[in-house]
């Protein structure tokens, strides 16, 4: 077996890890969950034992038409997939989930070409592992993985959200605030401006502050910048002879009331 040498470097690799975790340095995805579709049953259980070792759920399939089956019905954080499976081949597999799912996928294989890469990357797989490989290796591409696809399902998410504030709804991705029948659009600076002081809601951001998160200065600037972007901003969101949104703080910043 080829794995004979991998196993023998596990009990350092182990101690190494189990030390990191001690130190509290490595953070353990605990609730991520893992599909293997590898059909080589030492490797399969080897991979198994290694990742629920490392606090992933996990779940060992050795057939190519039944990982995708289970691919396509249960949500995974991550499949690694192996290449060459009974029934239906990595590449395949690949292909028909991306059809349906953007799934991060590692392609697990023996094959070593650059065909092989790029064919494996071209059908949607999101990095590619050589066998043999060390656990390590593989371990810090999972968690490279799943950091990326977290920040990524974030971003989405923060991007779509739609924030009620007061009578306004405030849609940042598409800068816009729907007030009443009104669709009022902002600039890319007012309405990050906007949303500084919505999400600081009650409470009295300074205008360095104000400088530092909008404008990226560090340094002392005239901060008079802020005051212009603020009469823009009630300019488009105020409401004729209404009190304003937003609320000057003599000699600090601003506050928005909810
Ligand atoms: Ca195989």
């Amino acid at each position: 077996m080829s794995y004979v040498k991998i196993l023998a470097a596990i009990g350092l690799i182990l101690q190494t890890e189990f030390v990191v975790n001690i130190m509290g340095v490595s953070k353990l995805d605990s609730s991520k969950k893992i599909l293997i579709i590898e059909d080589e049953k030492n490797l399969a259980r080897f991979l198994d034992l290694e990742l629920s070792h490392e606090g992933y759920e996990t779940k060992v399939e050795g057939n190519g038409r039944a990982g995708l089956d289970l691919a396509l019905k249960e949500d995974w954080d991550v499949i690694l997939l192996d290449l060459m499976l009974p029934d239906l081949n990595g590449f395949e597999v690949c292909r028909r989930v991306r059809k349906e799912k953007s799934t991060p996928i590692i392609m697990v294989t023996a094959k070593d070409s650059v065909l092989d890469r790029v064919a494996g990357l071209d059908d949607g797989a999101d990095d590619y592992l050589v066998k043999p490989f060390a656990i390590e290796e593989l371990l810090a591409r999972l968690r490279a993985l799943i950091r990326r696809s977290d920040m990524e399902r974030q971003s989405r998410a923060s991007q779509q959200k739609q924030i009620v504030f007061r009578d306004l709804i405030i849609e940042p991705q598409t800068r816009t605030v729907i007030r009443g029948n009104e669709i009022i659009q902002l600039s890319k600076r007012e309405s990050s401006l906007l949303m500084i002081l919505v999400e600081n809601a009650n409470t009295v951001v300074a205008r360095d502050e104000l400088l530092r998160q909008v404008w990226g200065y560090n340094e002392q600037v005239a901060t008079n910048v802020v005051d212009v972007y603020v009469r823009y901003l009630r300019n488009k969101i105020d409401r004729p002879n209404r009190r304003s949104y937003i609320q000057t703080v003599r000699g600090t910043g601003y506050v928005m009331h909810s």
